[in-house]
């Protein structure tokens, strides 16, 4: 599976932006925000994959939860999938356990799913459909 995207949980994109646009040299491509989820999210490419600084927009974010919990940092990582929902189904029969069921929630409305940390060592893993990768 191709890496898809980095998620970094920070508690100001603006503030975020001075070290990784401005001391890092990553550029901006836009910041958008995702209502469902309750974040704002910073894209920056980095090679193939890209950087997405999460910060949220509610004191019931995901994101929110995550900071006070663990504070800034790596959220997650995501992967391409061809077909989620046999990846998912696949998954599930190998005993992994999901957070969420594959949903239109992902940036441009695209298929995600998210694995729980407990079943991928601690690390939560976000599953997106993409054509260009298997
Ligand atoms: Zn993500």
């Amino acid at each position: 599976m191709k890496l898809d995207h980095i998620g970094i949980a920070v508690h100001s994109i603006e503030d975020a932006l001075g070290t990784y646009q401005h001391r890092l040299g990553f550029s901006l491509v836009e910041i958008v925000a995702i209502d469902e989820q309750k974040v704002r999210v910073a894209i920056l490419p980095a090679g193939d994959s890209r950087i997405e600084l999460l910060e949220p927009t509610a004191p019931s974010s995901p994101i929110q939860k995550f900071l006070e919990k663990r504070g800034e940092g790596v959220h997650h990582l995501c992967f391409q999938v061809k077909d989620i929902q046999s990846k998912v189904k696949e998954l599930q029969s190998a005993s992994l356990q999901l957070v969420s069921m594959p949903s239109d929630t992902g940036l441009e409305g695209r298929r995600i799913a998210f694995l729980h940390p407990k079943s991928t060592h601690g690390v939560l893993i976000e599953l997106v459909e993409s054509e260009l990768e298997a």
